[in-house]
C-alpha cells in the first residue's frame, strides 16, 4: 500500500560537482542507471557486498520514489591488468593460475560465487546484465569512432587515447595534471605520450598465446578495462544516461577514462549523477591477502551469522562514508536484526485495531525523506526503532514496517515466518500428523479431538486442499 507521500525528492551526492544535487531524470519517469560490476578472477568480498548493498538500496529508492528505474551491470570476463597504469599482470589470466583453471572457467566460476553472495545479502539482481566479453565488437567499434575522430594513437603496446586532447578529462578527479606527471610511476609504457593517457586496446604478446584474445582492426589483442563500461552502457541506453555507481577507487582512473572516450565519440554528455562508495575496512584497516583479513559472504555465513544481519550492518552506516567491519560489530548487528524479526512475531500475535494512520504515516513520511536525503539509512533505520518503541497499535506498526523493509530489503517478515515454523514444539506436530492420519481414514471424530489437544497448546489448525497448517493463537 502507498500512502500520499510527498515523492520524487531524492537528493543525491553528485562526485562530478561534490555536492548533494536534487535528482531530476533525463526523462519524466524514467532513470537509467549503470553500476560497475565485478571483474570475476576471485572470490567477491563482504567489501564488494557493501557496495552492491548501497547501489540496492538506491535503486529501491528511486522506485519507491515512483520511478522506471533500468539497473544495468557489467560482469569484467575479459583480462584486464592489475594495475591502472595498463601494466602489470592480467588479472583473468592471473585467476586461471591460482586456480588451475582456464579463464573461462574462472570466469564463470567467480560468477556464480558473486551472484550467491549477492542474494544472500539480499540485493535484487540488475534488470540487464552484460558480460564483457559478448561486447567486443561494439568495443572495437567505438575505438573506431575515437581514431576517426581522433582521439588515439597507436604504439608498439597498443592503442591510446591521447587524454590532452580532451579538456575536461580532470573534471571528475579534479586531479592536478602537473602533480600527476612529478608522481609518474616508473612502469610507464613507453611510447604514452601523457602520463594519463590509457590502453583502448592492448595487443597479444607476440611470444605468448593468451586464452583470451580477438582479431581486430589493429591486430590481435584484448580491449582495455575501460571501454567495456563506455560500449556496454551505450548499448544499454544510449550516449547519456541518469546514474553511474562505482566504488571511490573508480573515481580517478576507470570513470575519469569512461567519461573521455564516451564523451570524445558521442560529444554528449555521458553521465548526469556519479554515485561513488566508499570502502570498507576490516578491524581498521585495508582488505589484503597479506593481512587474512578478506572475508567473504560465504565466510560469514560459516560462521554462523545471518547474511542479511550483515546487510543491516553496512545500512547503520552511510556509503559516501568508510566503515570499520569486526566481527563484534557484525555480533552486535545480529543481535538487533534477531530483534526486529522479534518484533515482527509478537506484533503479528496482537489484535490489529483500527485507529487513524495519522502517527503511523508521520513515522513513515520521516523514514522517506532520510532515504530520499541521499540514502540517510542509518537515520531511516533510527525512525524504524523510535516507530517500533511507540504507542502505535500493532497494525499500524506492521503496516509501517512492511513499508520500511520494502526499502531496507531486511526480508524481515519472511525471517519471522521461517522463525515461527521453527517455534512449533515438537509435541504439536506429532499431535498434527496423528490427526491427518485419522482424517485419511475418515475418523473424524478422533481427528475433532486431536484438534482440540492442539488448540488447547495453543495453536489454531487450518485446513485446506493442499493440506493442514498451525497457527499460533
Ligand atoms: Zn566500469
Amino acid at each position: 500500500m502507498k500512502m500520499a507521500y510527498t515523492t520524487r525528492m531524492l537528493k543525491l551526492y553528485n562526485t562530478l560537482s561534490r555536492s548533494v544535487e536534487e535528482f531530476k531524470p533525463l526523462k519524466d519517469d524514467q532513470v537509467s542507471l549503470y553500476a560497475c560490476g565485478m571483474t570475476v578472477y576471485d572470490n567477491a568480498h563482504i567489501g564488494h557486498a557493501k557496495k552492491y548493498i548501497g547501489d540496492d538500496i538506491l535503486v529501491r529508492v528511486l522506485r519507491w520514489d515512483g520511478y522506471e528505474v533500468t539497473h544495468a551491470m557489467n560482469v569484467t570476463d575479459v583480462g584486464h591488468l592489475v594495475s591502472d597504469e595498463d601494466t602489470g599482470e592480467d588479472k583473468m589470466e592471473k585467476g586461471a593460475r591460482k586456480y588451475d583453471m582456464s579463464v573461462w572457467d574462472v570466469a564463470h566460476k567467480f560468477e556464480g560465487q558473486f551472484w550467491d553472495s549477492m542474494d544472500a545479502v539480499g540485493n535484487d539482481r540488475p534488470d540487464v546484465l552484460m558480460h564483457a566479453t559478448d561486447y567486443i565488437p561494439e568495443q572495437i567499434a567505438l575505438i573506431q569512432t575515437l581514431e576517426k575522430k581522433g582521439y588515439t594513437y597507436q604504439i608498439e603496446d597498443g592503442i591510446y587515447f591521447d587524454t590532452s586532447k580532451f579538456p575536461h578529462y580532470f573534471d571528475l578527479s579534479r586531479q592536478d595534471p602537473e602533480k600527476l606527471k612529478a608522481g609518474a610511476r616508473v612502469e610507464f609504457v613507453e611510447g604514452k605520450k601523457n602520463v594519463s593517457d590509457f590502453a583502448l586496446w592492448k595487443f597479444s604478446p607476440k611470444t605468448e598465446k593468451r586464452e583470451m584474445e580477438w582479431e581486430s582492426p589493429w591486430g590481435v589483442g584484448f580491449p582495455g578495462w575501460h571501454i567495456e563500461c563506455s560500449a556496454m552502457s551505450m548499448d544499454a541506453f544510449g550516449p547519456r544516461l541518469d546514474i553511474h555507481t562505482g566504488g571511490i577507487d573508480h573515481i580517478a582512473i576507470h570513470h575519469t577514462d569512461e567519461i573521455a572516450q564516451s564523451e570524445a565519440a558521442t560529444g554528449e554528455k555521458f553521465v548526469n549523477y556519479w554515485v561513488h562508495h566508499n570502502f570498507l575496512l576490516v578491524d581498521g584497516q585495508k582488505m589484503s591477502k597479506s593481512l587474512g583479513n578478506v572475508y567473504s559472504v560465504q565466510d560469514v555465513i560459516a560462521k554462523g551469522f545471518d547474511p542479511l544481519s550483515l546487510r543491516y550492518l553496512f545500512l547503520t552506516g552511510h556509503y559516501r562514508q568508510e566503515m570499520n567491519f569486526t566481527w563484534e560489530s557484525l555480533e552486535a548487528a545480529q543481535t538487533a536484526y534477531k530483534k526486529l524479526i522479534a518484533h515482527v512475531r509478537s506484533l503479528q500475535q496482537e489484535p490489529t485495531e483500527a485507529v487513524s494512520a495519522e502517527k503511523e504515516e508521520s513515522y513513515e513520511q520521516q523514514f522517506i525523506d532520510s532515504v530520499n536525503d541521499d540514502l540517510n539509512t542509518a537515520k531511516a533505520i533510527a525512525t524504524m526503532w523510535d516507530m517500533l518503541k511507540s504507542d502505535l497499535p500493532a497494525g499500524e506498526k506492521i503496516t509501517a514496517l512492511s513499508m520500511m523493509d520494502s526499502i531496507l530489503g531486511l526480508q524481515i517478515f519472511k525471517k519471522a515466518e521461517e522463525h515461527e515454523e521453527v517455534l512449533i514444539p515438537q509435541e504439536v506436530l506429532d499431535l498434527l500428523q496423528e490427526r491427518e492420519a485419522f482424517r485419511k481414514a475418515g475418523d473424524f471424530t478422533a481427528s475433532d479431538e486431536m484438534r482440540a489437544k492442539i488448540s488447547d497448546l495453543g495453536f489454531d489448525v487450518i485446513d485446506s486442499k493442499t493440506g493442514s497448517q498451525l497457527k499460533k493463537k
